[in-house]
């Protein structure tokens, strides 16, 4: 939950936990004597970012944690849209992690390369070495 920060001018800076849902008053009334605090503005916590930093090398490390994050990423992602569908279950991630593995395990190998020319090439100096 993030912490506001509001300052009441008699009794000094005060914390009030905010739910996301819920705006942030301008004013919030002081807990000591009930007047008006001024909200005051503060750049999110450097923690914050560490730990999202974390949880994406984390996620990048491991099929399962890179699913699971896909699979509640999508889903989000349609529900904001609007489009109503079930939720990720544990099979449905475990099967995009075993996927996930198996693509990562076994790269598709690069296109190929003219091979035609190539075989052609090799034909001609078969024959002038011969
Ligand atoms: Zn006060």
């Amino acid at each position: 939950m993030p912490t506001q920060e509001y300052h009441c001018d008699r009794d000094g800076p005060f914390d009030i936990h905010l739910t996301f849902a819920e705006d942030v008053p301008e004013t919030y009334p002081c807990l000591t004597c009930k007047e008006e605090g001024r909200h005051i503005l503060r750049a999110p916590a450097c923690k914050f970012e560490y730990t999202w930093n974390d949880q994406a090398n984390e996620a990048r490390r491991d099929p399962y944690t890179q699913a699971r994050a896909q699979s509640w990423n999508m889903y989000n992602e349609q529900r904001d849209m609007g489009v109503r569908l079930d939720k990720p279950t544990e099979e449905s991630i475990q099967g995009a992690a075993a996927a996930l593995d198996h693509s990562e395990r076994h790269p598709k190998p690069p296109a190929p390369i003219q091979q035609r020319d190539f075989a052609r090439k090799n034909h001609k100096n078969q024959k002038t070495t011969a």
